[in-house]
């Protein structure tokens, strides 16, 4: 017994020092945050700063290496003398910023000098080299859309390269005859890790060269170095990775490089509970890149199968949605009807594309029971109704007292009419709905509406849903 006991104290300690590096990297991870970077709607101007920090340093390069439509400066950072040159490129499409961000946390990291990690730099930077192509479209950046300022998705300009920020990614990719090519992405949040209730946080890709989807070895190894961040992720968000089919898009970048000859990785940041503005998925991206490059410079990703690449779970389109009430029960002309309505939140842009607010819509209704939501709600023990517009125009909302709101609300008025409010202020996340005197509004479920509805037991308001937000009337935490 005292035996077993022993060999269990030292086989624990034994693990204690072999945390893993992924994990060594995720926390301390706050300790190279770039703290310029706080959210995802970023400007070129935002990242010049950043790098700005880095200009004078001695361990990296940053050149400016070509022009976006508009004439900002597309830069290269390039840092580490090895044989094994790793090409990176994020934002091709102008709000995808996930990547950049990390990134610029990436920088920090080489930048330090705590013991920690001080091998492991050296190793980076002496097997490999590393060249960044942060922003590649910040014409699109700053107006937070996919497209450049030519409106051409880049990402379908790999053979015609009639952009500047395409040319210029096919020139560092044939100079620098990458061995590694990492395209860094963000895709919607509605997509499910195959057919499960998670949804997809991170998808991958090991791109096809060709429509046979053969694989060779610079596709191969791509395949295996996914494998080993899949590893690294299932440990923080277990489950929520998927992969993209492999149909063979001849106008894509990726696609491209895997012929071209760089084994090259896909990444795509998607949605995670609670992250909307994506600052835990900053942090997986800049634990997994890391961990790619140490995977890379000792080899350990050819020990991976390909097997396990095609055990991920596909990526599944419109899986999931950021709200959804099942069992509705709703009348009709008299008729009750059982219905889940699927509610989604759209970011309406406002101060030249740097802030947003939430609109709801409903994206579907129906029998939903094969699909999810960030946030489930079951009402079938309440009987739904409209929510009713107050006849009267209000001045504005602060001349109605709490008390008194609260009363109307259980009477079933949702909507209140104010005689002037800017339009960002329509949708605050308030338990009451706002209109401008000129605008109506029906309050029904339809698709593409934003209803305020109204949840009764017994006569009485229980629950009411505005702008995609249920709120307990009862509760005392209803904020006016
Ligand atoms: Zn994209």
């Amino acid at each position: 017994m005292r035996i077993l006991f022993f060999l269990f104290f030292i086989s624990s300690s034994l693990l204690m020092g072999q945390q893993p590096l992924h994990q060594k990297l995720y926390e301390s991870f706050s300790d190279y945050k770039e703290p310029l970077i706080t959210h995802r709607r970023f400007k070129h101007a935002d990242i010049e700063q950043v790098l700005n920090q880095f200009r004078e340093k001695d361990w990296l390069s940053i050149k400016a290496v070509g022009k976006s439509v508009e004439g900002r400066n597309i830069n290269l950072v390039s840092l580490g003398n090895g044989p094994v040159q790793v090409l990176l490129w994020s934002q091709m499409h102008g709000d995808e910023p996930t990547a950049t961000m990390a990134l610029m946390d990436i920088l920090h990291f080489f930048d330090g000098t705590d013991k920690t990690f001080e091998p492991l730099r050296k190793q980076l930077l002496k097997e490999l080299s590393i060249h960044i192509l942060p922003m590649l479209n910040p014409d699109g950046a700053e107006r937070y859309q996919r497209r450049n300022a030519l409106n051409v998705d880049l990402n379908r300009d790999a053979l015609r390269l009639q952009n500047p920020e395409t040319r210029l990614l096919k020139r560092m990719r044939d100079s620098l005859d990458a061995a590694w090519g990492f395209n860094l992405h963000d895709q919607n949040r509605y997509y499910g890790a195959g057919l499960t209730n998670e949804n997809a946080s991170v998808s991958f890709l090991a791109p096809a060269y060709n429509y046979e989807k053969e694989v060779n070895e610079v596709r191969g190894n791509a395949m295996r170095l996914i494998v080993v961040m899949n590893e690294m992720l299932q440990a923080y968000i277990p489950n929520k990775v998927a992969k993209y089919s492999d149909d063979f898009e001849p106008r894509a970048f990726g696609d491209n490089m895997q012929k071209w000859g760089s084994s090259t990785i896909l990444i795509e940041s998607g949605g995670l509970k609670n992250d909307r503005e994506k600052q835990e998925l900053r942090k997986l991206h800049f634990v997994m890149l890391l961990g790619a490059f140490e995977a890379i410079a000792n080899g350990r990703y050819k020990s991976k199968s390909k097997f396990d690449y095609e055990a991920i779970p596909f990526n599944e389109s419109n899986h999931f949605h950021d709200l959804l009430l099942r069992n509705i029960q709703l009348e009709k002309r008299g008729k009750d009807y059982t219905l889940d309505v699927a509610i989604r939140y759209a970011e309406i842009e406002y101060d030249r594309h740097s802030k947003f607010y939430l609109k709801a819509n409903i994206k579907d209704i129906g029998d939903l029971s094969i699909v999810h939501g960030y946030e489930e709600q079951d009402m079938s023990s309440y009987k739904a109704s409209s929510g009713k517009v107050h006849p009267k125009t209000f001045k504005s909302m602060s001349k109605l007292k709490k008390k008194k709101l609260k009363k109307l609300l259980k009477d079933g008025y949702t909507t209140f009419r104010v005689k002037e409010i800017p339009e960002e202020r329509l949708w605050l996340n308030k338990p009451y709905a706002l209109l401008l005197p000129k605008q109506n509004i029906e309050n029904s479920v339809q698709i593409g509406g934003n209803p305020s509805l109204i949840f009764s037991q017994k006569g009485k308001v229980k629950k009411i849903l505005i702008n995609g937000q249920l709120y307990d009337i009862d509760d005392g935490t209803l904020k006016f």
